[in-house]
C-alpha cells in the first residue's frame, strides 16, 4: 500500500469494470455551480457540523470516562456514525484543498474516537459499556455494524488522501472484530441497517485483506431471510424480507435499501457475481421507473422514511431524505463503474441538482432532511441555536435530533471532483459538466490533461480543450443527457448533430485542440406518468437538469399555489434570469364540503406569465409556499 494514493483516491476504487475512476488530484472542480458549492463546504459547513457534534455531546460520547465515573452517553444510538461521516468528509476536503490546520483537527478527533476502543477492537459509544446494553445485543435497530461501516469508510477516504495512520489501525481492528464475531462460524447475525457491506469491501480494496470481502458477501447473502425480528413496517423496512439477489425492486427505508444495494455491487463487482449485478440493477430500473421523484428523490413514506408502492408519489408528502439521494449517487456511481451505462451518470446528474444542491442553505449552516415537493402552509424562520426534532417540510434547519444528512451531503461534495470523469477501455470519458481540470493517464499509460470550461446549468455550451497529450490517437467521450434532443457537437469549426447517450471524438489529439458541445437548454414541459395520481393532470418544467418550481414569498407573492393553473399548450419560456410559464389563479366558491357530484366553479384571472425558479434555489428568500408540479387549465378540476 502506497503512502498515499497518488492520484488523490476515490470513495470507489473497483478492481474491474467498464470505468476505471479518477482520484482528487486527477479532476478538479475550478468554478462554477459546484465550486461554489464545495467552496461553502469546505469554509462553514465542516465546522458548522463540528461544532453542533460537539454542542450535542456526540463527539464527547467516545470520552471514556474517569474516575468519576463513565461519561453519560448523549443523542440517538447511531451518532458515532455522525462523526465518522464528518472524519470523512474533511479527509476529503483535506485532499481537495490541503489545510494543516484541518488536518490536525482530524487527527485530534481520530485520537478521540481511538480512545474510546476496546482492547479486541470493539469500537462502540452506545454498547458495551458499564450500565449500557451488551454489545450486539440489539442487531435489528442498535446499528451498531452501521457505525462501524461508517468509520471504515473514513479511513479509507483518509488513508487514500494522507496514507496510512492511526485511522486505518482503528478500522483494521474494528474490521477484524467484526470479522471474528459475524463470520461464518460465529454470530449468523446482520444489522438492521445496512452499510457495513460496501464500507468492507472498499476497505479490502484499500489493504488486499480478502477477509473483509468475503465477510461482506456473507452479509449480503445473509440477508432477506428474516432473520431480524419482524418489524412493524414488516421485514421490507430492513430489506430482510426478500434475498437480495431474488428482490425485484428497492422497498421499505430508503437509505437502508440503497445502502445495501450498493454493497451487494461492490460484492458482485469484486467476486465476478455478474448474476448478483444483474440482480440489483434490475431493481433499480424498476425503483428509477416507478419509485423516484422527479427531482431524484427516493422515498416517499414518512412513517417509516420508506419508498411507497409503484407510483406513490405524492408531492405535499416527498420524504426524499437527502441521505436517499447521496445513497443513490453512491449506487448510480457504481453501476456505472461496473457497465459503462451513461443514463447511471443521468441519474446522478438529476439528483445533484435537485437533491443535493438543494440540500444545503447559502452559508452552509442549514439542511433539509426531507425534501418536499409541495410546500402548501409557509416555511418558518428558524433560530440558529435550535435542534430540530421532526424531519419535514421546510425551511432548512442548522441541526436535527437525526442529522445524519449534513455530514452525508458533506462528503459527498468534498469527494465530487471524482465523479467528473472516468478512463474506459482506451480513453477518457467526461461524464458531468462543470469548470474543470483532468489531468489523468489512459489506460497504456499516456498523459492526457482536459480544460473543462462551462456556465453549465445556466448555460449548455461545454468547451473541453486539451491541455496536454503525450500523443498518439484515443477516444474523448462527451455524455449527452438523455433530456438534451437536438444537442450538437462541433469539433475544427464544423458542428454536427451529437448521437444520443454519449459522443465520442477519436483523433490524435494535439494541445489546444477543443470539443464543443452544445446542449439545448430552452424550457421544458414535463409529464407525469398517469399513474402518479397524486400529481396527475399536473406539469413540471425542466430546464437542462434543473426542475423548476413556483414559490410564493412575501417579497414576491403569487398567490395561493394551491390555486394556480398553467396552460399546457404555450411552453415555458426564459425570463430574464427565471423560466416563466403562463398561468391563471383559479379560485374555487367557497363550499362547506369539498366534494359534490359537479366539479366547483371557479373564479379565473386572465392568463399572466408565472415566474419560476430551480427547486434548488426555493426556501432561501424567507418564509415561502411552493409547489414543483403544477395543475393545468386543462385539467378536469
Ligand atoms: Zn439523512
Amino acid at each position: 500500500m502506497p503512502a498515499s494514493d497518488p492520484t488523490g483516491g476515490r470513495p470507489v476504487d473497483p478492481s474491474r469494470g467498464a470505468l476505471r475512476p479518477l482520484g482528487l488530484a486527477e479532476a478538479r472542480v475550478t468554478g462554477g455551480f459546484w465550486a461554489d458549492r464545495q467552496r461553502v463546504n469546505g469554509d462553514a459547513t465542516l465546522d458548522h457540523a463540528r461544532t453542533w457534534m460537539e454542542k450535542v455531546g456526540w463527539i464527547g460520547n467516545f470520552a471514556r470516562g474517569d474516575a468519576a465515573g463513565p461519561v453519560e452517553r448523549r443523542g440517538r444510538e447511531f451518532s458515532d456514525s455522525e462523526v465518522y461521516k464528518l472524519v470523512e468528509a474533511m479527509s476529503w476536503e483535506t485532499g481537495r484543498r490541503p489545510d494543516p490546520a484541518r488536518t490536525r483537527e482530524i487527527d485530534e478527533l481520530v485520537a478521540t474516537i481511538g480512545a474510546a476502543q476496546e482492547p479486541d477492537g470493539y469500537l462502540n459509544t452506545a454498547f458495551g459499556r458499564p450500565g449500557q446494553q451488551p454489545r450486539y445485543s440489539d442487531l435489528a435497530s442498535g446499528h451498531e455494524l452501521y457505525c462501524a461501516g461508517h468509520l471504515l469508510q473514513a479511513a479509507v477516504a483518509h488513508t487514500r488522501v494522507h496514507g496510512p495512520g492511526e485511522l486505518l489501525r482503528i478500522a483494521r481492528r474494528v474490521a477484524d472484530q467484526v470479522c471474528a464475531t459475524f463470520g461464518p462460524a460465529g454470530n449468523p447475525g446482520i444489522c438492521g441497517h445496512p452499510e457495513i457491506e460496501t464500507a468492507l469491501v472498499e476497505l479490502f480494496r484499500l489493504t488486499g485483506e480478502r477477509r473483509y470481502l468475503d465477510q461482506a458477501a456473507l452479509f449480503v447473502d445473509r440477508r432477506g431471510h428474516q432473520s431480524l425480528p419482524p418489524h412493524q413496517f414488516g421485514w421490507s423496512y430492513y430489506s430482510d424480507d426478500v434475498p437480495v439477489r431474488s428482490a425485484t425492486v428497492l422497498r421499505g427505508h430508503a437509505v437502508r435499501a440503497l445502502y445495501l444495494a450498493c454493497g451487494a455491487v461492490d460484492v458482485a463487482v469484486e467476486t465476478g457475481d455478474d448474476d448478483l449485478l444483474r440482480a440489483v440493477a434490475g431493481q433499480f430500473d424498476r425503483t428509477l421507473a416507478r419509485r423516484t421523484y422527479l427531482t431524484g428523490g427516493m422515498g416517499s413514506r414518512y412513517a417509516d422514511e420508506a419508498f411507497g408502492d409503484d407510483f406513490v408519489l405524492p408531492a405535499d408528502r416527498a420524504y426524499s431524505e437527502s441521505c436517499a439521494g447521496v445513497a443513490a449517487v453512491m449506487l448510480a456511481w457504481r453501476l456505472l463503474l461496473a457497465t459503462g451505462e451513461d443514463r447511471y451518470a443521468d441519474v446522478i446528474e438529476r439528483i445533484l441538482y435537485n437533491v443535493v444542491a438543494t440540500a444545503i442553505d447559502d452559508d452552509g449552516r442549514a439542511f433539509f432532511y426531507a425534501h418536499s415537493l409541495h410546500q402548501r402552509t409557509p416555511t418558518r424562520a428558524l433560530p440558529e441555536d435550535e435542534e430540530q426534532l421532526g424531519f419535514g417540510g421546510g425551511p432548512r434547519a442548522p441541526w436535527f435530533e437525526v442529522s445524519c444528512c449534513l455530514p452525508n451531503v458533506a462528503r459527498l461534495l468534498a469527494s465530487l471532483g471524482t465523479y467528473l470523469a472516468a478512463a474506459d477501455g482506451d480513453g477518457l470519458r467526461v461524464l458531468q459538466y462543470a469548470d474543470a481540470l483532468i489531468d489523468t493517464r489512459l489506460a497504456d499509460g499516456r498523459r492526457v490533461a482536459l480544460a473543462v470550461r462551462t456556465g453549465y446549468p445556466d448555460s449548455g455550451t461545454v468547451t473541453v480543450r486539451v491541455d496536454a497529450t503525450d500523443g498518439g490517437v484515443w477516444p474523448l467521450t462527451l455524455r449527452v443527457p438523455a433530456w438534451a434532443r437536438g444537442a450538437t457537437v462541433e469539433v475544427d469549426g464544423v458542428s454536427r448533430p451529437a448521437p444520443e447517450g454519449r459522443l465520442t471524438v477519436r483523433r490524435d489529439f494535439a494541445a489546444g485542440d477543443e470539443v464543443r458541445l452544445h446542449l439545448p437548454m430552452a424550457p421544458r414541459f414535463t409529464f407525469p406518468d398517469p399513474r402518479i395520481d397524486a400529481v396527475r393532470g399536473c406539469v413540471a418544467v425542466e430546464r437542462g437538469p434543473v426542475v423548476y418550481c413556483a414559490e410564493s414569498t412575501s417579497d414576491e407573492p403569487v398567490g395561493d399555489l394551491d390555486m394556480v393553473r398553467v396552460d399546457p399548450g404555450r411552453p415555458p419560456h426564459d425570463d430574464a434570469d427565471r423560466v416563466a410559464v403562463w398561468a391563471r389563479l383559479a379560485t374555487p366558491a367557497p363550499r362547506a364540503w369539498p366534494y359534490g357530484e359537479a366539479a366547483a366553479t371557479a373564479d379565473e384571472t386572465p392568463l399572466a406569465p408565472l415566474r419560476l425558479l430551480p427547486y434548488h434555489r426555493w426556501a432561501r428568500r424567507g418564509p415561502a409556499t411552493m409547489r414543483v408540479w403544477l395543475p393545468t387549465t386543462t385539467d378536469a378540476r
